[in-house]
């Protein structure tokens, strides 16, 4: 027979652990599973200065250990592990674990949160690993002292290209519009900052490179229809995050961009007893603190809809 629990968490981000830490004091014994990335985005970034509570900032990975911390220790099982695919349409619902572990559950929160995007080129993903990467916090490092790109006009293209300045001889912005998207704070920042270099109105045609990884990216101009070629070792990709809501789309509503829709002022999505919070069902504010908020949101209703429905 199947594991049972009455509270299935799947996700381990700040969403993730708020709702562990929530659904652990109200008794629910809730089972975790952190997912293939265990803490999330955050482990991939550094600095965190905006979470409340951390005046001089803190290392995201350090917050995401914390967090785990403070679920384990109110009783919070949680286990290596990632959804492969979920039956919502049963009760109680089932969720596969790795392909073949099976789980059921009599509610469950989801805070699979998003991955980030890539451009499509098939030379990114020819060298992915060999220069081309999406995250600089990761993978800046090795490219220290050398010359490399960053594509994307967001808060995050901004704060990874300010990070990479800091360890590169120079580092080009490539933006496909003629403004940035970013925060002003970020964009004045960028700006002003000589080893930042803009290419505004760009596309990145091709990220050319031998066998030892990559040696340059080719952009075009959209306005001019100037073709260059920067010589780069290092190309970053910072255009965005998906949702990773593709194992749930035959159950619960998404709208256009693979969000989980959730009811207005609750995280209940539209199967009774299975709610969403954090990145997976936010795509406006995606903030580790929104996405806390909002797992300690799911974990209220998840509480409520078990006594409800006298689960608990
Ligand atoms: P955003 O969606 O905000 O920005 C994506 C950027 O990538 C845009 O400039 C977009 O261009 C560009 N882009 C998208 N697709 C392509 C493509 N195919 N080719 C080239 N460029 C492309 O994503 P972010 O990850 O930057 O930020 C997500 C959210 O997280 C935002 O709300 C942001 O404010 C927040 N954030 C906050 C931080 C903080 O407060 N410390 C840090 C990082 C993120 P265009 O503008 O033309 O659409």
């Amino acid at each position: 027979m199947a594991e049972h629990t009455k509270c299935l968490i799947i996700g381990s981000g700040p969403a993730g652990y708020t709702a562990a830490i929530y659904a652990s004091r109200a008794g629910l014994t809730p089972i975790m599973y952190q997912g293939g990335q265990p803490g999330g985005q955050l482990t991939i970034t550094n600095d965190v200065e905006n979470f409340p509570g951390y005046p001089e900032g803190i290392q995201g990975p350090a917050m995401m250990q914390d967090l785990e911390k403070q679920a384990s220790r109110f009783g919070a099982d949680i286990r290596t592990g990632l959804a492969t695919s979920v039956d919502f349409s049963v009760s109680p619902k089932k969720v596969i674990i790795d392909g073949s572990y099976e789980i059921t559950a009599d509610s469950v929160i989801i805070a699979t949160g998003a991955s980030a995007k890539w451009l499509g080129l098939e030379s990114e993903q020819k060298y992915n690993g060999l220069g081309v990467s999406a995250c600089a916090v990761c993978d800046g490092f090795f490219f220290r002292n050398q010359e490399v790109a960053i594509v994307g006009g967001g808060d995050t293209a901004a704060e990874e290209a300010m990070y990479l300045s800091n360890l590169c001889s120079k580092v080009h912005m490539i933006v496909r519009k003629d403004e940035l998207r970013a925060s002003l704070i970020m964009q004045k920042r960028v700006l002003s900052n000589p080893k930042i270099e803009m290419h505004w109105n760009s596309v990145t045609e091709e990220i050319v490179g031998d066998l030892s990884g990559v040696t340059g990216a080719r952009i075009s101009n959209t306005q001019t229809g100037e073709v260059s070629t920067l010589a780069v070792t290092g190309f970053f990709v910072a255009i965005g995050h998906k949702p990773n809501t593709e194992i749930f789309k035959d159950y619960i509503a998404l709208d256009d961009a693979g969000y989980i829709q959730t009811e207005k002022g609750s995280t209940r999505t539209t199967i009774p007893g299975v709610f969403a919070c954090g990145d997976a069902q936010d795509n406006i504010y995606r903030q580790a603190v929104t996405a806390a908020g909002t797992g300690c949101m799911a974990a209220l209703d998840a509480e409520r809809w078990l006594a409800e429905n006298e689960l608990h």
